[in-house]
């Protein structure tokens, strides 16, 4: 978001900029195509305009601190300064995470549900760990076990195998698999050493780098136990099957409670990712690991990821609008316990949207009251398969038009978050319909009042 006003500026120059250094640092993840995309874009733009290149673009995948450290040296002439003292305590970083016990693990959906969502309740106990509502909860998972068994026996392997650690050490191959490597999604690396081991032409031809989108379509729904079942004869050895994997990442969750409401916990709700594919039955690795493999005294790796750019407004008193379908709500609990906890006197507006009203209502229990005592004013609800037309949540949006406009003309702020994919986009779709409809701006003008409400903060958005 912060990046926008910066990118239309450099679009708009109309002069050349031969007097500005410059140098990029591009941060991405290699999993995607459009790797390092929008670091690409400004170094590219930048050039055009004819500023000056100080130093080559250092384009960082997931693991960034090394390159992003040295880019840092060279173009600032400084050491990165370390961290305060603060973010260094235990649990408040990705390298060193907390090992927190789950304290409840309990499906939000009610029987008959397509969905499983779960809402958990973790442990912080001792740690030291602290965070505020907005922010997001890193979990470091473990693979499923029968997928690692059954990959070992694709490879022949009996899992004792010596293979590198990411520490350089040296550790065995079912222990590389189930805590290192990422097992499930085909990286480009391995893809090319199967066609190139298998001289299969098909495979061969889609490593090529121009037919990016058909290599996607092929990929999807196929995991790497598929690879090496189809193509047994091109299997490679423990250390080099390794070595061709990622490193398994951390996934984050919007935190869905405050420390002040529960002091010493951090809750999370989290949609449980399973599907089928190529008639074999798939599992998302951390939402699995959370729903269905912690028991008893396991402890679950966590840290805190901190989230500056979507918090509640300073002034306690400001309405705020939340619009947070499906699992999009867990901030927007957070928020509410927050100022119910601070006595913030704001108004409170949700939007909440699900399949079914019956099943998939999250938190009724909580927001009914909450709804009833006045301190949640507005409740808007949009449950898509409850009648014939899909009713989702930026139609309630353009129903309460004059209203919306109305808490934005008194300083609200307003709050997404959710699916990235559609979602957003028609929530944004919806506050610029309003801006024109109930605020009677032109095209235009509502363009740039919403760019407005991001340039002050007041629209915020935490959406994955
Ligand atoms: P993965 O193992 O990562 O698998 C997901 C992948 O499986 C997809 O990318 C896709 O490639 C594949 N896939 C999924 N469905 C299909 C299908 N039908 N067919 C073929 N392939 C498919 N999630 C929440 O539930 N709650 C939150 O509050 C939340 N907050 C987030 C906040 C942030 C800032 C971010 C970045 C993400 C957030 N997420 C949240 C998403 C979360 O981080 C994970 O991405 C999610 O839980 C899936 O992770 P996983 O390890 O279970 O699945």
């Amino acid at each position: 978001e912060n990046a926008v006003a910066v990118w239309d500026r450099l679009h708009s120059a109309a002069d050349p900029l031969p007097q500005l250094p410059y140098s990029v640092l591009a941060l991405g993840d290699s999993n995607y195509s459009e790797f390092c995309g929008a670091g690409k874009k400004f170094d590219d733009r930048l050039a055009e305009l004819g500023a000056r290149r100080i130093r080559e673009r250092a384009d960082c995948d997931v693991d960034y601190e090394t390159p992003a450290n040295a880019w840092i040296e060279a173009v600032l002439g400084a050491t990165p300064a370390p961290l305060p003292a603060d973010a260094l305590k235990a649990g408040c970083s990705r390298k060193n995470p907390f090992p927190a016990r789950l304290l409840l693990n309990r499906r939000l959906n009610r029987d008959g549900s397509e969905k499983d969502v779960r809402h958990f309740e973790i442990g912080l106990a001792e740690s030291g760990l602290e965070y505020e509502v907005g922010d997001a909860l890193g979990v470091v998972p473990q693979n499923c076990p029968e997928l690692v068994e059954e990959i070992l026996l694709a490879l022949k392997c009996d899992g004792e195998e010596a293979v590198p650690a990411p520490d350089g050490s040296e550790t065995g191959l079912r222990q590389a698999l189930a805590r290192d490597c990422q097992i499930t999604q085909i990286p480009p690396s391995l893809l090319a050493w199967v066609a190139r081991r298998s001289g299969e032409a098909d495979l061969l031809a889609l490593c090529d780098e121009a037919r990016v989108k058909e290599r996607d379509a092929w990929l999807w729904g196929q995991e790497i136990i598929d690879l090496l079942l189809a193509f047994p004869g091109a299997v490679p050895a423990p250390a080099e099957f390794v070595g061709l994997l990622r490193k398994l990442q951390p996934r984050l969750y919007s935190i869905s409670s405050s420390l002040k409401a529960h002091p010493g916990q951090v809750h999370l709700t989290v949609g449980r990712v399973g599907y089928h594919s190529r008639n074999r039955a798939r599992k998302g690795v951390c939402s699995t690991f959370l729903s269905d493999r912690l028991h008893g005294d396991a402890t679950v790796p966590v840290f805190v990821q901190v989230s500056k750019s979507f918090r509640l407004p300073e002034d306690a008193d400001r309405p705020v609008i939340m619009v947070g379908p499906g699992t999009g709500i867990a901030p927007f609990r957070a928020f509410l316990h927050d100022r119910r906890a601070s006595g913030a006197r704001g108004r409170n507006w949700l939007f909440f949207g699900e399949q079914r009203a019956g099943t998939d209502f999250y938190y009724e229990d909580e927001l009914d009251p909450m709804l009833s005592d006045g301190h949640l004013t507005r409740l808007s609800l949009a449950f898509s398969r409850d009648q014939p037309e899909k009713i989702y949540v930026q139609h309630r949006m353009m129903e309460a038009a004059s209203e919306l406009w109305a808490w934005l003309q008194e300083g609200a702020h307003f709050y997404v978050c959710g699916d990235a994919g559609r979602m957003a986009k028609d929530v944004d779709a919806a506050l610029h319909a309003i801006c024109e409809t109930a605020g009677g701006l032109s095209s235009e003008a509502a363009s740039d009042y919403v760019k407005k409400l991001k340039s002050e903060k007041r629209y915020q958005r935490d959406v994955y």
